[in-house]
């Protein structure tokens, strides 16, 4: 295999977590290869992907004269991939703090790696479809005022932008705008739109197709989520790395999609926390975003009607005491398309209500009148299943998952218990386990549980057409089956659903037209989490849901009616409703601001969090502080500014019979906090590798963590 070895070539492979293997391994090969060139390699017994990171003139022979591997195959084909890319994974890996092989191979589509260069050769072979480059002109409408202005400001200046658009705004119509400019201007360029939620790609693929085909052929536009198989993400990939793609559309996955004629990138609803990947490499897909339009020589906009309150901070304007003002462009959009109003909020005080009322009657009232209309009404609940927890009467036994500190939820359908943290799934009993007590019942509710009752408070009322009122629940259960969203997506855009009750899945990004009134029926658990970023997400989900009510103006003018958000609270004062009730995003995003900088918290600190998984708790926290006592006994570089909290346990301490423990870290400089975390990791593999942390199941670092 390396007969002639003539050259040491240095490859990212993924080699097992922890295993204490390099960055890096290096092989022979008999001729040289440019680096970003895919090759197979041997791994052990196995035979694995790699990318050729770099290469050394030298011989493959080691100064003992042993020899290296050779390297067994090389993916002809695909070209090597581009400097570019090869800055992006390893500025990723550092600062998130993973081996460089793992978020290359992390980064490639999951087909590459099980393809032999001949099969993946066929594939390239099989003809792309007929494509026909019509060259028609691109069909657009005229740009609102606002809409000119920010597009004429994004093709003028660098940016990055934080486009702040209402909803309804039109913000979707300027990035459209911003992709035809790119993409006329430059017959390579290409352009990777993101959103938060797989489901609102299908939506966005429409739009953008619609627009592009004409102009630019079929195959312009492809997809890159998680929800696609394995060969149709191989394909979009290939086709965006081989610059066929002119658009990419996807998911935080697409950030790392190689693109070597990126010239824009979108990051719509950037606020949205799907865009941080809560495992493996933790990364921030908009964060990753904003660099990589740097290096490349990108345009990056943010877009969001709530953004994230780091995007809000870095986009502030100047002032004389701070002339340059934030890193950000930000560019304002504060009325929707169609002069239509935003959503009214109603606040119903629950303490005025009968106990343990679930629809209150004006609410119920308010629903009725607008199925009796032939309008549509949302209402959302964040809790799957029928009820949290099911418990008995006589002995005050819980359904507690036995693997888990949580209940396992009640779903009444299947008639099962379920841990939605482990997945642990059983019968319902018939009789108390703990006492024998017949006497066993739900506590709380849940989406399943809101459906059936609201289809009894419903039972009477009728549509316009005389039919009774149709009820559909859309949450992760009603929709694992494949197409299952689509498809009831697709009645409610008809208007076969009168109401539809959901998750927060459904109050994201849909473009539903005849939605009249949208409801949070039980929103505030967030108020008083311990989570500081409880009351900035649960804001931005109701502004959202809000958006999703009267999105055609005509619609609303034509029906005699008015777009309403429904909020269900025991606290109606509090400060989060009623910048809901005056749509007042600043003063919201201002008092939050003022609250984090008082504080010293995020974006005004940088934080990071390692976290211990062990049998027990006691190994986990043992762990953390000892890499703690390390880290000061070694004097790690960047302690002098680096806040090193005591380890505790999580909020939900036990998952799948494992204990876990975390600890904040927190700095005021984001350079003295990675120089530390570089500086620790050696730190932390030594001392997971002492019999006394033997229990150790795991550990990880988490930077820039979303949920604390
Ligand atoms: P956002 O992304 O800000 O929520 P969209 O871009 O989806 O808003 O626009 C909302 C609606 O307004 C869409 O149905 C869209 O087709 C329409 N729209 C957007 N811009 C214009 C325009 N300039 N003229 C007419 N309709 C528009
Ligand atoms: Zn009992
Ligand atoms: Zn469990």
């Amino acid at each position: 295999m390396s007969a002639t070895p003539s050259t040491i070539v240095h490859i990212a492979l993924q080699t097992p977590s922890h295993s204490g293997v390099g960055d890096l391994l290096s092989y022979a090969s008999e001729r040289p290869l440019p680096p970003g060139t895919l090759v197979r390699v041997p791994l052990g017994k196995r035979e694995v992907l790699g990318v050729v990171w770099d290469a050394d003139a030298a011989t493959g022979e080691l100064p003992d004269g042993a020899t290296l591997r050779g390297v067994t195959g090389v993916l002809e084909g695909v070209a090597p991939l581009d400097a570019h890319w090869r800055r992006l994974v390893a500025f990723a890996a550092r600062y998130y703090q993973r081996a460089l092989g793992e978020v290359a191979l992390a980064a490639l589509p999951p087909q590459l790696r099980d393809l032999r260069p001949e099969q993946l050769a066929r594939r390239l072979r099989r003809p792309a479809g007929k494509d026909s480059t019509t060259e028609n002109a691109i069909q657009t409408i005229a740009l609102s005022a606002e809409q000119e202005s920010a597009r004429a400001r994004i093709s003028a200046e660098p940016g990055p932008f934080l486009l702040y658009g209402s909803t309804g705004s039109g913000k979707t119509e300027v990035y459209l705008r911003c992709v035809q400019e790119i993409l006329e201007a430059n017959p390579e360029a290409q352009a990777l739109v993101m959103v938060p939620e797989i489901n609102l790609t299908p939506q966005l693929e429409e739009r953008f197709t619609a627009r592009f085909a004409p102009r630019f052929g079929s195959q312009a536009v492809v997809s890159l989520h998680s929800g696609m198989t394995n060969p149709q993400r191989l394909k979009s990939w290939l086709a965006a790395h081989s610059g066929s793609a002119r658009i990419v559309l996807g998911t935080r996955m697409a950030v790392f999609a190689s693109l070597p004629g990126l010239k824009l990138i979108v990051v719509d609803e950037e606020h949205d926390p799907s865009y941080k990947q809560q495992e493996g490499a933790r990364y921030s897909a908009r964060d990753l975003a904003i660099w990589r339009g740097r290096e490349q020589g990108a345009k990056v906009i943010l877009g969001s009607a709530t953004p994230s309150l780091e995007s809000w901070h870095a986009s502030r304007p100047p002032t004389p005491e701070e002339p340059e003002g934030g890193r950000y462009v930000r560019l304002h959009m504060p009325s929707r398309i169609g002069a239509g109003a935003l959503a009214r909020v109603r606040r119903v005080d629950m303490n005025q209500q009968p106990r343990r009322t679930v629809f209150s009657a004006p609410l119920l009232q308010a629903i009725t009148e607008r199925v009796g209309r032939g309008e549509q009404s949302m209402v959302l609940l964040n809790r799957r299943g029928y009820a949290p927890v099911l418990h008995c009467v006589d002995c005050g036994w819980k359904s507690d998952c036995p693997h888990c500190s949580a209940h396992q939820v009640f779903h009444k359908t299947d008639r099962t218990l379920r841990c939605h943290h482990c997945g642990y799934t059983v019968r319902v009993p018939l009789h108390c386990p703990t006492c024998g007590s017949p006497d066993i019942h739900p506590m709380g509710r849940g989406t399943e549980q809101l459906e059936e009752q609201l289809s009894a408070l419903l039972r009477n009322v009728q549509r316009p057409d005389g039919n009774p009122a149709r009820i559909a629940r859309i949450d992760a259960d009603t929709t694992k089956a494949k197409g299952a969203l689509e498809a009831q997506l697709a009645q409610v855009h008809s208007g076969e659903v009168d109401v539809l009750v959901g998750t927060q899945m459904i109050a994201k990004g849909h473009d539903f037209r005849r939605i009249t009134l949208v409801a949070a029926v039980q929103p505030d658990g967030a108020l008083f989490s311990s989570d500081f970023r409880a009351s900035e997400r649960l804001f931005a989900l109701l502004m959202q849901a809000a958006g999703r009510a009267g999105r055609d103006a005509a619609y609303v003018a034509a029906q005699g009616t008015r777009a309403e958000m429904w909020v269900q609270t025991y606290h109606p004062q509090h400060a989060v409703y009623e910048a809901l009730r005056q749509h007042d995003y600043e003063a919201f995003a201002a008092r939050q601001l003022k609250e984090r900088e008082d504080a010293a918290m995020p974006p005004f600190s940088y934080q990071a969090l390692v976290r211990a998984d062990a049998r027990t708790q006691e190994v986990a926290q043992g762990f953390l502080t000892a890499a703690t006592a390390a880290a000061h006994a070694a004097g790690l570089p960047g302690l002098d500014v680096v806040t090193l909290f005591p380890p505790v346990p999580l909020t939900i301490q036990r998952v799948a019979d494992v204990e876990r423990a975390q600890m904040l870290m927190e700095s005021s400089s984001r350079i003295a906090l990675q120089r530390f975390l570089a500086a620790w990791q050696p730190v932390l593999q030594a001392t997971r590798s002492q019999p006394e942390h033997k229990g150790l199941v795991r550990w990880l670092v988490d930077v820039d963590p979303l949920v604390i």
